[in-house]
């Protein structure tokens, strides 16, 4: 049974990507990684971005065209999708994943640690401040792969955005926050490949020099995407973000098109 990580590097441009992440472009260079650019939708904010990568709708049809809202996707999500198929479901990302996909408003005593068998996301763990260290992010991430062996795990880091808001896409420290992620990705990505997962590895939006992701730029809306493992491999390469949902769903083994509500 093909089992899928989804690696959202939260506002990682795709110039920068090709810059400071040398780990997956060394396997691309192997032959072994797929990779290709995407236009992420107007507004290129994360909210929005969120619903389309989770439910395959652009910001015109989820009608989530800003980061103000707590409420869920308007449409079921992967997470919904794969949990109904009886899949195994997680997430270690920011709590927002938790509103679109699980319930909302998010209450961190309730919903930072979620372990609720029917939920979307079956095992959470969820955080809510913008500075939380990828590092730790990543720790997360390893835990629910071990304790609960996902079939679909959401890997969501928010370093390199909050450096971006910080300093600004042109800075060192933004590159910085993408080299450490690179740095991360190649201590965990070769262990998850070797239990036999395939990785997809994105990012939301990119990020500009006034420290934000708000224009119609390139900065701002061209974005990285690799495919690493074996199930992507007699399945097309997406062009825009609508189709990544049900590319991993399709690389799960999971029927796409027809919504389950
Ligand atoms: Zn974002």
């Amino acid at each position: 049974m093909p089992r899928v990580i989804m690696v959202l590097l939260d506002g990682l441009a795709a110039a920068t990507a090709r810059q400071c992440l040398s780990y997956p472009q060394a396997l691309e260079e192997a032959g072994e990684a797929q990779y290709a650019e995407l236009m992420c939708f107007l507004p290129p904010l994360s909210r929005p971005a969120y619903a389309t990568l989770l439910c395959g709708l652009p910001p015109a049809r989820s009608g989530i065209f800003h980061n103000g809202g707590s409420g869920p996707c308007p449409a079921p999500t992967i997470f919904f999708r794969a949990q109904n198929a009886g899949l195994v479901t997680a997430a270690a990302a920011y709590y927002w994943m938790s509103e679109l996909c699980n319930t909302s408003p998010f209450d961190p005593a309730l919903h930072r640690l979620t372990n609720t068998p029917g939920m979307p996301i079956e095992h959470g763990l969820f955080y809510s401040n913008d500075a939380y260290p990828d590092d730790e992010l990543f720790h997360d991430a390893a835990a629910l792969c071990q304790c609960f062996a996902p079939d679909l795990l959401l890997v969501h880091s928010m370093g390199i955005d909050h450096a971006g808001h910080c300093y600004g896409a042109h800075s060192r420290e933004y590159r910085d926050a993408a080299r450490h992620a690179d740095g991360l990705l190649a201590r965990w990505l070769p262990l998850w490949l070797s239990h036999g997962y395939s990785v997809l590895v994105t990012s939301d939006h990119g990020m500009d020099a006034d420290h934000g992701h708000n224009d119609n730029t390139e900065a701002t809306r061209r974005v990285p995407m690799w495919l690493l493992g074996t199930a992507w491999k007699n399945l097309s390469m997406p062009s825009r973000q609508t189709e990544i949902a049900d590319l991993a769903l399709r690389a799960l083994g999971l029927t796409v098109g027809v919504q389950s509500t």
